[in-house]
């Protein structure tokens, strides 16, 4: 019998990560070799957002999307050239069950929220790797929705991983490496770590008003929302840190594993 896949959740930060070679991307070399390579990957990205509608990557050749500006010639010049598996697309689309799930045939890719940490993870590119949008308009309980959907794929050897942030609040970044965490970042920060310890997944999925820091750190959803959708496959499964801290004042760089044995 195949052994149950995990799931995880990789805060990205900024995209110069990709670039590094540092305690950060020796983490993720580090998890990658000790979860072994799965039969393929669907990554939720926050930089793939599709207000009201879900859609997977469905190309066997998945384009390298840079989807920043401002950064180093060298962080364009980034391939990750994994395959991607039209077989899993479909697969994702029929356990999502709905309509309203569209694969995509030329469109979109892998974008750097999916390849600035798998590069680090796998970095042999041979997984096959596909990318599933978060529908931004919906609520965070539809998130844990999509996650539980998902979770049966965790049985078919696909590692289910959410790309995003806990904290992600741009206009109080300080590009300072020094800079010092604001409050409400470690506020949220350690009101989610307390919450999923405790397996409470229904008090993270409402208002962001409602939380401790929790308007301040989700200024907008798709760096929170990845990690709902991967709380919801996790499906009840213990959570492992895998890192965490505060970078750039306002970015959390936290990253879990639920149901590593
Ligand atoms: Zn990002």
């Amino acid at each position: 019998m195949r052994k149950r896949q995990p799931v995880v959740f990789l805060g990205h930060g900024n995209p110069m990560h990709a670039l590094a070679d540092d305690a950060f991307s020796r983490t993720l070399g580090k998890l990658g070799r000790e979860l072994g390579k799965p039969k393929a990957i669907v990554c939720v990205s926050a930089h793939w957002t599709t207000p009201g509608a879900l859609r997977v990557t469905h190309m066997s050749r998945p384009k390298t999307i840079h989807d920043f500006s401002g950064f180093p010639e060298e962080l364009f010049a980034v391939r990750y050239a994994a395959p991607g598996s039209p077989k899993i697309a479909e697969l994702v689309r029929k356990t999502l069950g709905e309509t309203g799930v569209e694969l995509d045939d030329d469109d979109w890719g892998l974008d750097h929220g999916a390849w600035s940490v798998l590069r680090h993870m796998y970095p042999d590119v041979d997984v096959p790797v596909v990318q599933l949008s978060v529908d931004v308009a919906a609520s965070g309980d539809r998130q844990l929705e999509v996650g539980r959907k998902l979770a049966p794929l965790r049985d078919e050897g696909v590692l289910i991983i959410g790309s995003g942030n806990v904290v992600h609040n741009l206009a109080e970044m300080d590009w300072s490496k020094k800079a010092a965490p604001v409050d409400w970042a470690v506020a949220f920060d350690s009101f989610v770590k307390r919450k999923t310890e405790d397996g409470d997944a229904g008090a993270l999925s409402g208002s962001p008003d409602g939380m401790p820091g929790g308007s301040e750190s989700i200024p907008t959803p798709e760096h929170w929302y990845p990690y709902l959708v991967a709380m919801g496959a996790a499906d009840g499964d213990k959570v492992r840190w895998e890192y965490e801290g505060i970078e750039n004042a306002a970015i959390s760089m936290r990253g879990a594993s639920f149901g590593r044995n």
